[in-house]
């Protein structure tokens, strides 16, 4: 996903869609992140299995997920605690 310069701005924001790999779960997020951060620590590099691990704090009223019944669900999905 490619966001201009100020696309993380609460003015200009475009709601942002994304889905995992296997099309099982999709969300949509409405209003920018609180807080993102990228931390490069040897945890956080083996929790993805990546250099580095890319965190945001949103809030719950601003996220929305959909799971699509045509693709068998993950065993251990968590479901999201809502207010
Ligand atoms: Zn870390």
């Amino acid at each position: 996903m490619k966001l201009s310069p100020n696309a993380m701005s609460s003015l200009t924001f475009t709601p942002l869609t994304g889905r995992c790999s296997c099309a099982a779960l999709s969300c949509t997020l409405t209003a920018p992140p609180l807080i993102t951060h990228i931390c490069y620590c040897t945890w956080c590099q083996r929790e993805p299995g990546a250099i580095c691990a890319v965190n945001s704090i949103i809030e719950s009223s601003n996220f929305t997920y959909h799971l699509n019944p045509a693709v068998s669900q993950p065993l251990a999905l968590i479901p999201v605690a809502r207010p």
